[in-house]
Parts: C-alpha cells; sequence; structure tokens
C-alpha cells in the first residue's frame, strides 16, 4: 500500500498481569492470585535490541499488572534499555511507597538506570487497596529525586476521589505546591470503563471516545502471554487482531509497521473506531450502540460480524477520505521529525 509510514515514538513492556490490588474494574483482571507468565531478563532484551536505533522511539514504558513487582527485572531492563539509548517511565499504583525515605530508597537505583517518568493511578477503587499517602509519598519521592510525575485519577461522574484531592493532600502543600518541583508534576481525570453488567457507572461530561486512536501506531508493545501486541489498549487483550505474534517470530519493528497495510486498522487510527460503529450501523440500517471509551468501540467492531461485514462490503464509501487522512498524518509526521 503506502510507502510511508507513521512510526512508533513509544515502547512498551507489560512486566506481569500480576498486581497487589484487585480493582474492580482492572481492564486486564490483575490481582495477586492471576496466573501470570512472567518475561525472563533475556526476552526483554530481545525485544528492546530489535527496536533500538529505530527512528522516532524516545521512551519506554513499564507497566503491568504492577511491574515493581518484578522490581529486580524491571531494574535489569531499565538500564539495559538505557545502555541502549531509552530513557524509562514506569506506570504503577505506589504500593511500595510506605513513606518518602521508602520509596526514595526504591526509586533510586531505577533513577541511576534511566527512569525518568512515573505515572501514578488512583482513585475510588485503587484506594480500597493502596492509600493516597503512599501515592503522594512516591510523588514526593520522585519529584525530589529529578523524575517527572503524572497521577491519573479514575472516574466516573460518581466518583468521591477527585484530582482536587491531590491538590489538597497534605503532602502535597507541605512538600510540592508552589515550589520548583510542582513544574514536573501533572494530573488528569481518565475515565474508568465498567466491564461488568452490574456496575453502570454514569460519567456525565467525561468521554473518552472522540478522534482518532493515536495508540494503534504509537506504542511498540509486548505482553507476557501474547507478545508482540499491536496496541496497550484497555481491550487488546480481547482483540485478536491486535496480537502480532511471538517476538522470536521475527523482526517486531516490520510486524508492527505492517499493521498499517490493513485498511480497517488506518480507519481506526485516523477516524476511530466510534466513528467506524456508527457509519457501519448506519450501513445496516440499525441504531450504533453507546459506549463510553474508545477501546470498547473497538472491541465491540472485531468482535460482531455484522459489523465486519458491513465494513467490507461498504468500505470503499470512505476509502479516499481515510487515506488522505492517513498520508496527511505521514507527511505531517515526517516534517516534524525532520
Ligand atoms: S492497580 Fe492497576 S493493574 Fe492493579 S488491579 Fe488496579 S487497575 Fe489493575
Ligand atoms: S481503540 Fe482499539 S486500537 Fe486503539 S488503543 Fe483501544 S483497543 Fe487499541
Amino acid at each position: 500500500m503506502q510507502t510511508s509510514k507513521v512510526l512508533p515514538r513509544l515502547g512498551a513492556i507489560l512486566l506481569t498481569y500480576r498486581c497487589n490490588a484487585e480493582c474492580d474494574e482492572c481492564c486486564f483482571e490483575c490481582s495477586p492470585d492471576r496466573n501470570s507468565p512472567k518475561f525472563d531478563i533475556e526476552k526483554i532484551k530481545e525485544f528492546i535490541d530489535q527496536i533500538s536505533k529505530k527512528d522516532g522511539i524516545q521512551l519506554l514504558v513499564w507497566s503491568g499488572g504492577e511491574c515493581f513487582l518484578e522490581y529486580q527485572t524491571l531494574t535489569l531492563g531499565i538500564d539495559y534499555a538505557k545502555k541502549k539509548g531509552f530513557n524509562s517511565r514506569c506506570v504503577s499504583n505506589a504500593f511500595w511507597a510506605s513513606s518518602i525515605e521508602q520509596a526514595t530508597k526504591k526509586l533510586l537505583p531505577l533513577k541511576q538506570s534511566g527512569l525518568v517518568e512515573l505515572n501514578f493511578s488512583t482513585g475510588d477503587s485503587h484506594q480500597k487497596f493502596v492509600p493516597i499517602e503512599r501515592v503522594m509519598n512516591a510523588t514526593v519521592a520522585a519529584l525530589q529525586l529529578g523524575m517527572k510525575v503524572f497521577i491519573a485519577v479514575e472516574s466516573t461522574s460518581s466518583s468521591k476521589f477527585k484530582p482536587q484531592d491531590i491538590l489538597e493532600n497534605e503532602l502535597y502543600v507541605n512538600n510540592i505546591r508552589g515550589r520548583e518541583l510542582e513544574k514536573s508534576f501533572s494530573i488528569e481525570p481518565t475515565v474508568w470503563v465498567s466491564f461488568h453488567d452490574n456496575n453502570n457507572y454514569d460519567y456525565g461530561e467525561i468521554i473518552g471516545n472522540s478522534g482518532g486512536c493515536e495508540g494503534i501506531f504509537d506504542t511498540i508493545s509486548i505482553e507476557p502471554s501474547f507478545g508482540l501486541m499491536g496496541c496497550c489498549g484497555i481491550t487488546s487483550n480481547h482483540i485478536q487482531e491486535l496480537h502480532l505474534g511471538k517476538i522470536s517470530e521475527g523482526n517486531v519493528y516490520e510486524r508492527y509497521l505492517a499493521q498499517q497495510d490493513d485498511f480497517l486498522k488506518l480507519w481506526i487510527f485516523t477516524e476511530g473506531p466510534e466513528v467506524i460503529v456508527k457509519q457501519a450501523s448506519e450501513w445496516l440500517g440499525v441504531d450504533a450502540p453507546k459506549f463510553y471509551h474508545k477501546c470498547l468501540y473497538c472491541a465491540y467492531l472485531y468482535q460482531s460480524n455484522e459489523i465486519r461485514s458491513a465494513i467490507a462490503e461498504n468500505y470503499h464509501f470512505v476509502e479516499e477520505r481515510v487515506l488522505k487522512k492517513y498520508q496527511t498524518e505521514t507527511v505531517l509526521q515526517s516534517a516534524f521529525t525532520s
């Protein structure tokens, strides 16, 4: 198809599906008892070797599950990534930060190995397992070590814990507010999606749907069950077409880029799964379902035979528009990169 492609900017390694917590709506159903395969460090090195020296990739993201449960592999992996030219970000629930001192002790070796950013998740569900004080201890320690910190707060319109509660937390007020450290800190609400019929959250104005999906061509990722993944979206494990095979099955970078030979993925990238489901429903003459997250639309469109057939029969009506948008994106990316 096209010669020029959108290049990924991030690498991601989901180290484990085990977690100290067991949040109600964890998208990967992580828990302390989850029987998760483990990555050995040699597999991780193989992945890093394959993506190193590729244009565009700037950062490796270490996630899970709870990646700090595999602390030794995490430290070795971050160190190896640094040697290959990558800085690292970790995504964690901060369970390990029982005090600022303890958090500093945990983070210092990682910082020395190449960790530059931490993303913490918290909110009503997370706090049943990890008190907010731990998130704040980890935040203060990371900022004091010169790292960036982002906190994602799970949000529905009925959430009790809000981002503002972080900004009013005593540890924030005493250690961060009004100081230089504050410039390296950010916080955002993120849509907390229900995967169960008995939890019907109301999201009010909080919507995570609109627009194309950057994640599909932005992040080359591996996880311990399926290997190479087309994205790290919250429903990706349930979409066969996003499982790209074991790491050892060939050049991971080329296999990842080959996703851009698939028209449906180009459409997901440029206009997003919500637009696709609405358009396909219109072709079928039925009402489109409503979801509160683009990854739920994505899982629906891949799992519905009717929607897939409608796309296969009618995509030529939108093909030119989608390809033009895709080509514009590749041109823009190469202009900004150069
Ligand atoms: S802390 Fe994160 S990974 Fe762990 S159970 Fe909760 S949502 Fe899942
Ligand atoms: S919308 Fe689909 S392709 Fe994009 S991140 Fe979600 S599951 Fe992945």
